[in-house]
């Protein structure tokens, strides 16, 4: 694991994806925003990791670049072994379908297919056909059975949002990220989703990585991140809501 001060060698590290360095600057001149500031991060397999911070931090930068969807202005990225910001676009993108999914805060569901077909899309375009059993229990596990054939348009928050994590899920990929998976969505429901990204890390060994801004939510997780102005400023283990606030409290960071 890669300690708070950076120290450790990441050769001998185990985290499935493993940043270093990570400088993000959006621009160029007087007017350019530095978002990450050089961000050390491992994440380890079969955990869930929150991420915290106020908005602006870099929390949704940071995903994007861990994901490969964005490259950073320096630093490494190694997803299971293979550092990605030296790739091309066409390995970066085989290399995304194999090992990310990615849930982000509006969905993004094609509206135009089916929920089935928008959550079968990452193996249609791959080529490739689920296995039956594992996409039955995951439509189970994610309760769409009944929904399979509406449009995002019939279906509500929760029931888009529920989609948009069987499609996540449905490669097995070795790490799922989250963008405020719950910031568009109402109480209970996010309680819901919640639930249902903590059981696929219990149940299917998920790797998970989650941006949060709710205590609630961070506290379901095995370690927690908190962000501030482009740094990794803090680390928790698990912890309670309490906690969690008391530390926000702390670093004033929310
Ligand atoms: P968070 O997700 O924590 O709210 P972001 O990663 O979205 O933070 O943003 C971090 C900083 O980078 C903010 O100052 C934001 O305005 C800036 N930023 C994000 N995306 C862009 C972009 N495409 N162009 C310019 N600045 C950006
Ligand atoms: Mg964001």
């Amino acid at each position: 694991m890669v300690g708070l001060e950076g120290t450790t060698d990441v050769v001998e590290t185990q985290g499935v994806v493993e940043a270093q360095g990570i400088v993000r600057v959006y621009g160029e001149g007087e007017t350019a925003v530095h978002a990450l500031h050089g961000v050390d991060v491992s994440i380890e397999p079969g955990q869930l990791t929150a991420v915290m911070g106020p908005s602006g931090s870099g929390k949704s930068t940071l995903m994007h670049i861990l994901a490969g969807l964005d490259r950073p202005t320096s630093g490494s990225v190694r997803i299971d072994g293979t550092e990605i910001t030296t790739l091309g676009d066409d390995a970066l993108t085989k290399l995304r379908r194999k090992h990310i999914g990615f849930i982000f805060q509006f969905f993004n569901l094609l509206p135009m297919l089916s929920a089935r077909d928008n959550v079968l899309l990452p193996l249609t375009i791959a080529g490739e056909k689920p296995d039956p059993q594992y996409f039955a229990d995951l439509i189970q596990r994610v309760g769409l059975s009944d929904r399979l054939h509406h449009r995002p348009a019939e279906l509500s928050g929760g029931q888009q949002q529920r989609v948009a994590i069987a499609r996540a899920l449905v490669s097995r990929p070795t790490v799922v990220f989250a963008d405020e998976p719950t910031g568009n969505l109402d109480s209970r429901t996010s309680g819901e989703i919640l639930t249902l990204m903590r059981s696929s890390v219990e149940d299917y060994g998920q790797t998970t990585v989650m941006v949060t801004h709710d205590a609630r939510a961070a506290a379901m997780a095995d370690r927690v991140l908190y962000l501030d102005d482009g740094e990794i400023v803090k680390e928790t283990g698990p912890s309670s809501q309490h906690e969690i606030l008391q530390m926000i409290d702390t670093l004033d960071v929310q």
